[in-house]
C-alpha cells in the first residue's frame, strides 16, 4: 500500500457509481469531503464536467482496458479546458487533480478520445475498449513532478471501481506510453505502478535485484537470437514490436516503454539484466 496511512486502508466505497451522480457542482467546488470524518481519508466528491468530445462505442465493444495518462499541461484548469474544447477533439473519462478533486468528463459507457494513434495486443481500437483516467501533472515537457499521495489514493479508489464495473484483467491496466511507445511518455516513471498493483490494479513483477543488474547485454542495432525472444515476450504481453531480432530504434522505444512502467529506476531503452529479469517475471505473471 505504498505507505498510505492506515486510515486509507479501505477507501473504495466513497465514490458513487455513475448512476447516482449528483447534480452539477460549481466548477470551483473544492474537495467537498476533505477533512471530514475526523481526518479520515475521504475522497472529494466527483465533479461533473461533461466534455463534448466523445462518441458511442461500437455495439460489440467490451470495456476491458484501463489507460492511465497525465495531462501534460501547466494547470488542471488548462487541461480541463482543453479536454472540454470541441476543437481539441481529445477527452478522457476522468481527471484527477493533485488535491484529489476528481472530474467526470465522459460517462464510462461512451467512447472518450484519449489514446490517439495507439495499439495493444495487435489491436488499434484502444478508445473503443478502454477507460481513460488522466492525472494532473505538467509532464516531462513542462516540469514532471511526483504525483501526490492524495492523487494516488483517489486513483486507487477510482480504478478499483472501474475494474469492478468492467472485465479489465491486470495485464490490460496500462499507461498511455505502453500503447503508444515512442509517441507518448505518460503517465511516466513517477507513477506508482507498484503501489497500484499491490492495491489490485495491474501487474507488478517482483524480482530481487542482482549485482549485475546494470550489465547491458546488447548494443543498439545489434542482432541476436536472444533479442528475438525478448521481442516475443514483449509482444506476447501486448507491446507493438516485431520479432526480427534487431535492437533497432522501434524496439528500443518499446523497451523504454516497458521500463517506464515496470522498471522505472532507469528508462533508457537499453536491455540490461534487470530489465530482462523484470520482463521474464512479468511474462510469468501474465501467463
Ligand atoms: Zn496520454
Amino acid at each position: 500500500m505504498h505507505g498510505a496511512p492506515i486510515l486509507a486502508a479501505n477507501p473504495c466505497q466513497f465514490l458513487p457509481p455513475p448512476s447516482v451522480s449528483t447534480a452539477p457542482a460549481p466548477l470551483n467546488a473544492g474537495p467537498a469531503g476533505a477533512g471530514g470524518r475526523g481526518g479520515l481519508y475521504f475522497p472529494p466528491a466527483m465533479i461533473e464536467r461533461p466534455s463534448p468530445n466523445f462518441g458511442p462505442r461500437p455495439g460489440d465493444a467490451v470495456i476491458d482496458m484501463l489507460v492511465v495518462h497525465y495531462t501534460g499541461m501547466v494547470s488542471a484548469e488548462e487541461a480541463l479546458a482543453r479536454l472540454g474544447d470541441p476543437g481539441s477533439r481529445v477527452s478522457a473519462h476522468y481527471v484527477i487533480d493533485e488535491d484529489g478533486t476528481t472530474y467526470r468528463l465522459v460517462n464510462e459507457e461512451e467512447r472518450a478520445w484519449h489514446a490517439g494513434e495507439a495499439s495493444w495486443a495487435g489491436a488499434d481500437n484502444i478508445n473503443d475498449v478502454s477507460i481513460g483516467i488522466e492525472l494532473v501533472n505538467p509532464g516531462h515537457d513542462l516540469g514532471y513532478r511526483p504525483f501526490t499521495q492524495t492523487q494516488m489514493d483517489v486513483f486507487t479508489d477510482l480504478a478499483t471501481g472501474v475494474i469492478g464495473r468492467h472485465p479489465i484483467p491486470p495485464k490490460r491496466v496500462l499507461g498511455h506510453s505502453d500503447v503508444a511507445p515512442g509517441r507518448k511518455t505518460d503517465p511516466g516513471e513517477l507513477f506508482d505502478w507498484q503501489g497500484a498493483a499491490h492495491a489490485g490494479i495491474g501487474f507488478w513483477p517482483e524480482v530481487p535485484g542482482g549485482t549485475d543488474d546494470g550489465e547491458v547485454l546488447f548494443a543498439p542495432g545489434e542482432k541476436d537470437p536472444v533479442i528475438v525472444e525478448i521481442q516475443r515476450q514483449l509482444a506476447a504481453f501486448g507491446y507493438g514490436v516485431g520479432s526480427d531480432g534487431i535492437l533497432d530504434n522501434p524496439t528500443r522505444e518499446v523497451v523504454a516503454a516497458f521500463q517506464r512502467h515496470f522498471r522505472p529506476e532507469k528508462v533508457d531503452g537499453a536491455i540490461d539484466r534487470a530489465t530482462l529479469r523484470r520482463l521474464e517475471a512479468l511474462t510469468r505473471l501474465a501467463a
